[in-house]
């Protein structure tokens, strides 16, 4: 399988190179070639199969040649071991027909871990039998960061630098990034918003020269493996619900549009998904591109469920790839209106395939409070803000009665337990493995929202051995 830049002059890569790049040269996305496609026999095969043979099945034709049949299918089995679920990602009914997939039995309780375990795993392998080394760089609004770091902490390969807007996580997402123990970890707190890290990430990217300095790779939710592993949990929920023929429909709790954007995937591989309900909290720039027809940047306003408060989805580049029919300067073009404007307008017939696909919705603090307290009477369920925002989307879109509704619940409600403590009166404990966070010291360092500031402090925080 080969990888393709969303604006069209980059190099073609394979999935290890296209891994280890993270972002295109060109400024673009990778994305693959050509979608491989699963008939309903194959997703049917699925059914009572456990979590590593399902993501082994699904995602093998996206990795090709790269890395050896006997070596992926290792990968994968690691990867889903260290989960502690021995489901992985179950299911549970909160209404007839509506379900909730809980995404949040990794080590660092986001749904981040699911793509970013596998990533960790996927970057060592490909590092160690090349005999090379990376500097890891990325930008996150709370579960990213730590989600990236417990899969890459310890590794001899890897140094990793993870830019936080500072006062703008939570304590809980905060400590898990910061009170880790391995000399190759380094917290960055920058003075601003989630989107200014954004900035900074893809400016670091885009100087070619300090890129090839530090020999630098990102783990953000545009690298394209972060989205493979993604696709998985899709293919579960049919596969354990009975949908290979008949449709299912996800609702999916959305900030930087990856994790919806491997529903669209799985979807254009062949499983029948009849909607995706694009859930977001008052950070609501792609509600309304469905409502209005035109992506327009707003401010960013912080919520209770801050791993969604962004205004500019990377990750919706990709889908605007198909919509402009892989017309790469085509889409290198609108990217470019869009950076001047703060607009995007979509074609009456780019936003009619978008509006086939997605269904958007909007829920605010007090709406995301209502629901958790709501869904833990009606169920006994704790909900965490994020997926709140996804049971209330999904509860208010369920479209025809009889197609089965998946709620993505993408964190654990320990993970932001005043939201819960509020709206419930129940206090969400944190699973064993994360007990004495609280206690743990902490390290990191703050810097200004500047270029060269984080430049200098990867380049003096570089361990002994790293490329000059
Ligand atoms: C990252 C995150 C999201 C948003 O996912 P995207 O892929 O950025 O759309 C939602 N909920 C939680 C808990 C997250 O960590």
């Amino acid at each position: 399988m080969r990888y393709i830049s969303t604006r069209g002059a980059a190099p073609t890569l394979d999935f290890a190179d296209a891994m280890l790049a993270g972002l295109a040269r060109d400024g673009g996305l990778y994305v693959p070639e050509s979608w491989p496609t699963m008939g309903a026999d194959e997703i049917a095969a699925l059914a009572g199969r456990d979590y590593a043979e399902i993501a082994y099945r699904v995602t093998r034709p996206f990795v090709g040649d790269a890395i050896g049949e006997a070596d992926y299918r290792a990968i994968v089995e690691r990867t889903y071991a260290a989960f502690d679920h021995a489901a992985v990602a179950p299911l549970k009914a909160l209404a007839p027909n509506h379900w909730v997939m809980e995404l949040f039995h990794g080590p660092t309780l986001a749904f981040k871990d699911y793509a970013m375990q596998l990533l960790g795993n996927l970057f060592n392998h490909v590092l160690g039998a090349r005999g090379e080394r990376v500097t890891i760089v990325g930008a996150t609004s709370g579960d990213t960061g730590s989600a990236a770091i417990e899969a890459c902490r310890g590794r001899d390969a890897i140094d990793i630098f993870i830019l936080y807007p500072n006062g703008r996580v939570s304590e809980v997402q905060r400590r898990q990034m910061t009170c880790v123990d391995a000399a190759n970890v380094h917290a960055i707190a920058i003075d601003g918003t989630f989107d200014d890290c954004q900035a900074l990430l893809k400016a670091l990217f885009n100087d070619g020269a300090f890129r090839d300095e530090v020999a630098l790779s990102g783990v953000n939710s545009i690298n394209w493996a972060r989205i493979l592993g993604q696709i998985v949990y899709y293919f579960a929920a049919a596969a354990a619900l009975g949908c290979w023929q008949r449709q299912i429909a996800f609702a999916v709790p959305t900030g930087n549009f990856g994790n919806i954007y491997a529903g669209y995937v799985a979807r254009r591989m062949g499983l029948p998904i009849s909607h995706l309900v694009l859930a977001t909290n008052a950070n609501d720039i792609l509600s309304r591109l469905l409502a209005t027809g035109t992506m327009k940047r707003g401010a960013v306003h912080p919520s209770l469920s801050p791993s969604m408060d962004i205004q500019v989805a990377s990750n919706f580049e990709r889908f605007l790839f198909d919509l402009m029919e892989r017309d790469g300067p085509r889409v290198a073009q609108q990217m470019a209106g869009f950076q001047d404007t703060g607009e995007l307008p979509l074609s009456g017939d780019a936003l009619d395939q978008a509006r086939a696909v997605f269904t958007g919705f909007r829920l605010d603090d007090d709406g995301t409070i209502e629901e958790i307290s709501r869904c833990f009477q009606a169920t006994g369920e704790l909900l965490d803000p994020h997926s709140a925002i996804g049971v209330a989307g999904g509860a208010a879109h369920r479209g025809d009665p009889a197609v089965p509704m998946v709620s993505l619940a993408t964190a654990h409600p320990a993970k932001f337990p005043e939201a819960v403590e509020r709206a419930t009166g129940a206090t969400p404990q944190l699973p064993p493995h994360l007990s004495d966070l609280m206690t743990q010291p902490e390290r990191f360092e703050v810097l200004p929202n500047d270029l060269a500031a984080v430049q200098g402090f990867v380049r003096a925080h570089l361990a002994a051995g790293a490329p000059a």
